[in-house]
């Protein structure tokens, strides 16, 4: 098989995984830099340009689009879906996944367990906006925001308003959130690939910080998961309509809630705390869509 990373560094973990894992697995591999690549949307035969030359033959597309190129990463993404190429995942299903309003309408809707949150954008009654989440303390979130930065702990209402009103200056949209204090700084991990959840771990925030996040001092460790989580983690994947994707949950006192689906989730922590080839499992599963496609389109 011939397939593309997209992906802006081939320096990273991740990516550097996904290429010696394709390799061992015999196929050839090609990491494309998203933003370098072009292409004329108009013409009746899609194609994609990339430093001169036209993009071709490729049977499986891994696409790592980092938050801040979602736009037109998804774009790139679609025009290989034009070209009838697999994409693992859809450029639908990140776009979907990346607003992060969105997927907790459609998580609410669907009856998945998640924190009391309220969204704004700029309301004109910060008090109301609290009243609506709760009793203080609160979780106060830029909605943008990843690896744990521009996510705040307010203890008092004192405190909650003063977070909030700092958030607005800066004409951001917030999230305010009930504090899962049972959680206990913890929060798990769930790496899917098709319909399974292939590897799990638990991130821990370190003495003093609630945050787990790996990048602000959180150490991760193997977990087993409950059936709970392992089919609250499916059906959220699902409802975004994502093939590969890392699920952040909170153990709570009602039950695992979902705080957020990530649609390019880093190898590096799941495969250093699990010892598992997740990279492999992502080619074998490009392997098997391909083989789909292949049959579906000899079938006509
Ligand atoms: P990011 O997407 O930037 O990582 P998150 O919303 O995942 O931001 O929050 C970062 C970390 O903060 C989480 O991994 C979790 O450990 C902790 N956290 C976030 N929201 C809550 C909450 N409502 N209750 C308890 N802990 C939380």
């Amino acid at each position: 098989m011939k397939i593309a990373i997209l992906s802006r560094r081939s320096q990273l973990y991740s990516t550097r995984r996904l290429v010696e894992a394709a390799k061992a697995r015999g196929h050839t591999v090609q990491v494309i830099d998203t933003l370098r690549c072009y292409m004329n949307i108009a013409s009746h035969n899609p194609g994609i340009h990339y430093r001169g030359q036209s993009l071709e033959g490729f049977n499986a597309v891994i696409p790592r689009i980092g938050a801040s190129i979602t736009f037109y990463g998804a774009a790139v993404l679609r025009q290989f879906e034009m070209m009838n190429v697999p994409t693992i995942n859809s450029s639908l299903s990140i776009t979907r996944s990346r607003d992060k309003l969105r997927s907790f309408q459609l998580f609410s809707k669907r009856g998945i367990g998640l924190p009391v949150t309220g969204f704004a954008d700029s309301p004109d009654d910060i008090d109301d906006l609290i009243k609506i989440v709760g009793e203080p303390p609160l979780v106060i979130k830029l909605v943008e925001g990843t690896q744990g930065i521009g996510v705040v702990l307010a203890e008092t209402k004192q405190a909650a308003q003063s977070v909030i009103e700092a958030f607005l200056e800066l004409d951001a949209h917030i999230m305010v959130q009930e504090y899962i204090k049972e959680a206990q700084g913890k929060d798990i991990r769930c790496f899917v690939v098709g319909k399974k959840v292939v590897a799990a771990m638990a991130r821990q925030a370190k003495g003093g910080e609630f945050r787990s996040n790996l990048q602000r001092g959180g150490k991760a460790k193997l977990i087993k998961i409950t059936p709970e989580e392992r089919k609250m983690a499916l059906r959220a994947v699902k409802i975004m309509g994502l093939d590969v994707a890392g699920v952040d949950l909170l153990r709570s006192n009602r039950g695992p809630l979902v705080m957020e689906v990530n649609s390019s989730p880093g190898l590096e922590g799941i495969e250093k705390a699990t010892g598992k080839n997740v990279a492999g499992m992502i080619i074998q599963y490009c392997e098997k869509q391909a083989k789909k496609r292949k049959n579906h389109q000899a079938l006509g």
